[in-house]
C-alpha cells in the first residue's frame, strides 16, 4: 500500500467557519493517525470572489487550530516557521491552468470529452423549448458536438462525454453504498473557453496528480462525486475513496449560520477560546467514540474513525461548546493560562507580566469558573486594575450608608492583624462579628463590592492576599467614602460611582 493522502481544499471567499474547519479536522486526523500525509489545495478559481484575504485567514485559522499540512500553499507563521510547499505544486488552482489544458486534451483524445461550441443563446433556446414540450423530466443539454469535431480555435469549452446508460457509484467511508444512474448526468463543463477549469475537473486533475488517497468533504458534494468518479474512469485511472459528512446544524434544525454561531474559526480566538477545546469540540461534532467527551489532540489521533462518523446533521451547542473549553482550559497549568491571557487582560487595559505569581495565583483563584481566556481575563482584572465603576446592583445594595463604618472597622482589623495572610484574616473578622452581634453577611458583600467592584469574585480572604494589605486598605477606604455618598437617582445605575472622585 503507498502512502495515505488527504487533502483540504478551500475555496477562499470568506472565512473559515465551523463547518470547513471540521472538514479539514477530521482529514487531518485521518492523515496524522495513517502516519500520512496531509495537502492543503486553494481552489481560487471563482476569481470574483476569491481573495488573497481570505487564503490568508482561512490558512491562518488552520494554523491556529493545529492544522498544519505537509504539503500546500507557503505560509510564515508568527513564530518564523514557514509551512507547505511540496512536489505537487502548484498549491493555487489558478496556477495550475497548464496542467487543466493537457488532461482535458488527454480526454479529447481518447475520445472521452469534446470541445462544444455552443452558444450560450443556442443552450437558452433548447431548455426554452424543453420547458414549452411540458417535459417532466429535468433538462439536459444534448451538444450537438458530442459525436462531431469542430476546429479548435474557435471559442468553445470542453465537455466531459458522460456515459448514457449503466450506473455509477462507491462505498462511502461514512454513508456507504451510493450508486447513481448514469442517465442523471449531464456532460458537465470540465474547462470553460478561457481554460479555467470547473469545480468537477479541477478537484479530479488535483486529487488525481496530488495523489490523494482519500476524500473527506461536505455531504453537499455527493452530486459530484459520480461525475469525478467517471473522470476517473476516462482518464484510466484508480479513484480515490470517499467519505462524505454531513452539516453541523443550529440548535434549530436548520444548517448552522450566523444566526446560531460565531462565523469563522478566528472569532472564537478572538473570544478567548483554546485551539485544543476547538478541536475537541468540533470532532465531537458529528463523531463520537463511546460516551467519552473530553479528548486531548492525541487521543482524537488515535480514536478517530470514519466508522462512528454520523450519518446525519449534528447540532451545533454552545453550551457544550463552553463546557469543553472549560475542560481544556483546566487541563493547562495555571502558568500557561496566565501567559495566554496575556493579549486578553491588555485588551482590557491591564499591564501585567504573565510571570507575575500573583496573576498565576489569582488564575488559581477563577479558573473552577472561567471557560475561556477573556473569561479568566475578566475574572482577574480588577486585581491588577483600579475600580473605576462599581456593579450598579452591587452598588446600591451594599455600598449604603449604614455600611459604611463596617468597612472602616474592616480596615482597621486589616491594618492590625500581625501576619497578612487568609488564615489571620479570617479570624481577625470572626472575633469582631462575635463580639459586635454581627453575622457575616452585613459585611461580606460590602466587602467584596468595595474590594473587587463586583458581587461575585473568590474567597473574600483569599482576594485580600491577592491584593496585598496596601491596596486592601485603599479599596475599604474608597468603598466607605462611596458607601456614604447617596446613590444617584439615575434610572440607569451606569453611573455607579467611583471610588476617589
Ligand atoms: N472547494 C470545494 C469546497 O470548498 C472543495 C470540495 C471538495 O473537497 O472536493 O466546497
Amino acid at each position: 500500500m503507498g502512502e495515505v493522502r488527504l487533502r483540504f481544499a478551500p475555496s477562499p471567499t470568506g472565512y473559515l467557519h465551523l463547518g470547513g474547519a471540521r472538514t479539514a479536522l477530521y482529514n487531518w486526523l485521518w492523515a496524522r493517525s495513517q502516519g500520512g500525509k496531509f495537502v492543503v489545495r486553494v481552489e481560487d478559481t471563482d476569481q470574483e470572489r476569491s481573495t488573497a484575504e481570505s487564503t490568508r485567514v482561512v490558512l491562518e485559522s488552520m494554523h491556529w487550530l493545529g492544522l498544519d499540512w505537509d504539503e500546500g500553499p507557503e505560509y510564515r507563521a508568527d513564530d518564523g516557521r514557514t509551512l507547505g510547499g511540496g512536489d505537487c505544486g502548484p498549491y493555487y488552482q489558478m496556477e495550475r491552468l497548464g496542467i487543466y489544458a493537457q488532461y482535458a486534451e488527454r480526454l479529447i483524445r481518447a475520445g472521452q470529452a469534446y470541445r462544444c461550441y455552443a452558444t450560450k443563446e443556442e443552450i437558452a433556446a433548447e431548455r426554452e423549448a424543453h420547458q414549452a414540450s411540458g417535459s417532466k423530466a429535468g433538462f439536459r443539454f444534448e451538444s450537438p458536438w458530442r459525436d462531431k469535431h469542430g476546429e479548435p480555435d474557435r471559442p468553445h469549452v470542453v465537455r466531459m462525454k458522460a456515459p448514457r446508460e449503466g450506473k455509477t457509484g462507491w462505498l462511502d467511508r461514512v454513508r456507504g453504498r451510493i450508486d447513481v444512474p448514469n442517465e442523471t448526468l449531464q456532460d458537465v463543463i470540465l474547462l470553460r473557453s478561457d481554460g479555467v477549469p470547473l469545480y468537477n475537473f479541477g478537484v479530479v486533475v488535483d486529487d488525481l496528480t496530488m495523489g490523494i488517497t482519500l476524500v473527506a468533504r461536505g455531504d453537499d458534494h455527493i452530486v459530484n462525486t459520480p461525475i469525478q468518479i467517471l473522470l476517473y474512469e476516462a482518464l484510466g485511472e484508480a479513484a480515490p475513496e470517499y467519505a462524505h459528512l454531513s452539516m453541523i446544524l443550529g440548535p434549530d434544525g436548520q444548517k448552522l449560520s450566523k444566526r446560531h454561531a460565531a462565523v469563522g474559526v478566528l472569532d472564537y480566538r478572538e473570544h478567548g477560546y483554546l485551539p485544543d477545546g476547538v478541536v475537541n469540540y468540533l470532532a465531537r461534532l458529528g463523531w463520537s467514540h463511546g460516551d467519552q467527551e473530553i479528548f486531548t489532540r492525541g487521543e482524537l489521533i488515535e480514536k478517530f474513525s470514519w466508522d462512528h462518523v454520523g450519518k446525519t446533521g449534528a447540532r451545533y451547542d454552545a453550551k457544550k461548546f463552553l463546557h469543553v473549553q472549560g475542560q481544556h482550559l483546566r487541563m493547562l497549568p495555571n502558568a500557561d493560562i496566565a501567559m495566554h491571557s496575556k493579549p486578553f487582560l491588555e485588551g482590557k487595559g491591564v499591564q501585567v507580566d504573565a510571570n507575575d505569581v500573583r496573576l498565576v495565583d489569582a488564575i488559581e483563584h477563577v479558573k473552577t469558573r472561567a471557560c475561556t481566556l477573556d473569561e479568566i481575563a475578566n475574572d482577574v482584572e480588577y486585581f491588577f486594575k483600579e475600580i473605576t465603576e462599581y456593579e450598579a446592583k452591587g452598588r446600591r445594595k451594599f455600598l449604603t450608608p449604614e455600611r459604611a463604618p463596617y468597612l472602616e472597622k474592616l480596615s482597621q482589623l486589616v491594618d492590625g492583624v500581625a501576619s497578612f495572610e487568609a488564615g489571620a484574616l479570617e479570624a481577625a473578622v470572626l472575633a469582631w462579628l462575635e463580639a459586635d452581634g454581627l453575622a457575616m453577611k452585613d459585611v461580606a458583600q460590602p466587602a467584596r463590592v468595595a474590594l473587587t467592584g463586583r458581587t461575585r469574585s473568590p474567597g473574600l480572604y483569599d482576594v485580600m492576599v491577592l491584593l496585598g494589605k496596601d491596596e486592601v486598605l485603599k479599596r475599604l477606604k474608597d468603598g466607605a467614602d462611596v458607601a456614604r455618598t447617596p446613590v444617584e437617582d439615575a434610572v440607569s445605575g451606569a453611573d455607579a460611582g467611583a471610588p476617589g472622585a
